[in-house]
Order: C-alpha cells, then sequence, then structure tokens
C-alpha cells in the first residue's frame, strides 16, 4: 500500500501564520549568516541542513490520508486535506471518470468539511463512495451542503455505503474491519489489509482506563500492524486537564503499539495550538522514550506531515 497524507491538523484547519513564518525566516538567515555560505552555493543543499522546525511545517489542512492498494484509491476521512488530494487526482487522471472510497471515521468538520471541494465528483461519470459506519451520517453529509450552509447541494456522483457491522468487508481487494473508538458523540477505527500489510487509522479517541483489559479490545485491533495511524492530539498534561474531549497522547500511543506488536506508527490529528516546533519537540521526546524506556523494541515512529509518503 502506498500511503500519502494531505491533511494532519485536528479539530480545526491551522494555515501557517505570518509570525511562525517570520521566526522561521529569521532562524534560517541567521543560520547562513553563521555559516560560509556564498554566492553562488547550492541553496537547497543548505536549506536541507536546517533543522526540521527551521525548513518545512505540518501543514494546515485537515484530517485526509490517500491510500493506493493496487488500483483502488481509498481515502481516510475527508477533511479540508481533501481539497488539495483531489486537485492531484485530476491532474495525474487527465480524463473520464474517477472512482474511490472514502472511508468516513466521524462526520465532526475536521473529517468532512474538504467534500465539497472535491474535485473528482465534478467529472462526468465519476463515483465516489462513502463508507460509513452509522446510517445517521449520510444525513449528517448531505446536510453540511444545506443552503443554510453551502449554496451547492452534495453531488450526486456520491454514494453512500453501510459498514457492516462485527465482519470484515472488501472494497475490490482489500479487506477492512472497523471498531467503535472513545470520543463524543463516537467514531470509528479502521484495520485496512492488503497483500498481507496492514494500516491501521485509529483517529479521535480517547483511553482513560489504561488497564490492560481496558486497552485491549484495542491493542486486539492494533495488532501486528505495519503502520497504525494514531491520534495524538495532545501533551499528556492537556489529556488529563482535558478529560472526556476525546483524544489521546503520543505516550499512550506508544505504549499501545509496543503491546499490540506495531512495527510502524505516525501521530497525527495535531492540535490547532501546536506550532511546528511544538511538535518537532514532541517527536523527539517520544523517540528518546522508547530508546530509553523500550530499547529492544523495533518500533519506528513518524510525525505526520502534509506530504509525508509511506510504504507498507
Ligand atoms: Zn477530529
Ligand atoms: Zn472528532
Amino acid at each position: 500500500m502506498d500511503i500519502r497524507f494531505w491533511g494532519v491538523r485536528g479539530s480545526l484547519a491551522t494555515p501557517l501564520s505570518n509570525e511562525k513564518l517570520h521566526e522561521k525566516l529569521a532562524a534560517a538567515i541567521d543560520m547562513a549568516l553563521k555559516s560560509d555560505l556564498k554566492q553562488g552555493d547550492d541553496i537547497s543543499a543548505f536549506i536541507d541542513g536546517l533543522q526540521w522546525k527551521n525548513k518545512r511545517t505540518v501543514g494546515g489542512d485537515t484530517s485526509c490520508i490517500e491510500v493506493r492498494a493496487g488500483e483502488t484509491i481509498l481515502v481516510l476521512d475527508a477533511g479540508t486535506g481533501i481539497r488539495p488530494l483531489g486537485q492531484k487526482l485530476c491532474q495525474t487522471i487527465k480524463e473520464g471518470p474517477i472512482n474511490a472510497n472514502v472511508l468516513i471515521s466521524h462526520t465532526h468538520w475536521d473529517h468532512i468539511s474538504g467534500i465539497p471541494f472535491f474535485a473528482p465528483a465534478f467529472r462526468p461519470g465519476s463515483r465516489i463512495t462513502f463508507y460509513i459506519p452509522e446510517p445517521r451520517m449520510e444525513y449528517s453529509i448531505r446536510n453540511q451542503q444545506d443552503f443554510e450552509y453551502f449554496p451547492v447541494p452534495l453531488s450526486p456522483s456520491f454514494g453512500f455505503a453501510q459498514i457492516p457491522r462485527g465482519n470484515p468487508f472488501y472494497i475490490d481487494d482489500i479487506e477492512i474491519e472497523c471498531i467503535p473508538l472513545n470520543h463524543p458523540g463516537g467514531s470509528y477505527g479502521f484495520r485496512i489489509k492488503h497483500e498481507g500489510k496492514i494500516l491501521v487509522y485509529a483517529t479521535d479517541s480517547e483511553y482513560k482506563d489504561l488497564s490492560s483489559d481496558a486497552v485491549k479490545p484495542f491493542t486486539d485491533f492494533f495488532q501486528n500492524a505495519d503502520l497504525l495511524v494514531f491520534d495524538a492530539q495532545y501533551t499528556i498534561s492537556e489529556n488529563i486537564e482535558k478529560e472526556d474531549w476525546g483524544h489521546s497522547n503520543i505516550f499512550t500511543g506508544i505504549d499501545m503499539a509496543i503491546a499490540a506488536g506495531v512495527k510502524n506508527m505516525v501521530f497525527t490529528h495535531h492540535d490547532p495550538m501546536s506550532d511546528d516546533s511544538v511538535l518537532a519537540d514532541i517527536l523527539y521526546r517520544a523517540r528518546e522514550y522508547i530508546k530509553i524506556s523500550q530499547p529492544d523494541i523495533d518500533l519506528r515512529l513518524f510525525m505526520a506531515y502534509e506530504g509525508l509518503k509511506m510504504k507498507i
């Protein structure tokens, strides 16, 4: 499976501010002045050598991940990140209809607000199917484009398929299982299996009770995943302050991933209050935590950012 992250913010789209851009530029220029960089030197190589927080950003779009499994296009959630994904699909598939399958974890805005801007829906003959874990979600998605909120109704290119309860279901040769998560109003995780590889998408979930009995349904669901995409919106202290807000933190994710034998974990659904510097620091501390507490465990940890590509 080829995986690409198009939107990694939780709660609300969070574009890079001019103030933060200024900080990055000031840090880069300071480094340039201290280095022996001269006119005509390779500026790209110099930029590559800067710290991550000074040369990149996680981006501002909300939840959306593209998964390619063989010829099948799977999309995980339809936050604002689905807009640039749609543009890219229209550029690469130059003519004819575009068919895609969108798994919806739940219908909070940060997971559905990009739908009206998904360009492939305007291609004649396109078929985009929303896979929804609960029937009420069709109303929520349609109602988002009620004239009260948006001038155009949901495109007829979109269809809905109810995810069956309890059993795996199939999209082409992809096997998918679904689990309810702990989130106000409900959210669902997906376990996606293709050609022996396993991707688990578990966003918008809080794990208050960390006893082994309480986490077992989730660690069973994460079992032996080649890649776990995990909601780590908060730091540990924020998680305690924001009890029952329905999100988790990276350290809880690491402990669960280790218990489940996960190979790679990406943390995502970044809080709008966390800037690139805060997120880079969380990644550093989390990698140190694994190194110190579990030196023999082979769990690779990544931070989601717009444009991150992974292959499993
Ligand atoms: Zn969310
Ligand atoms: Zn939510």
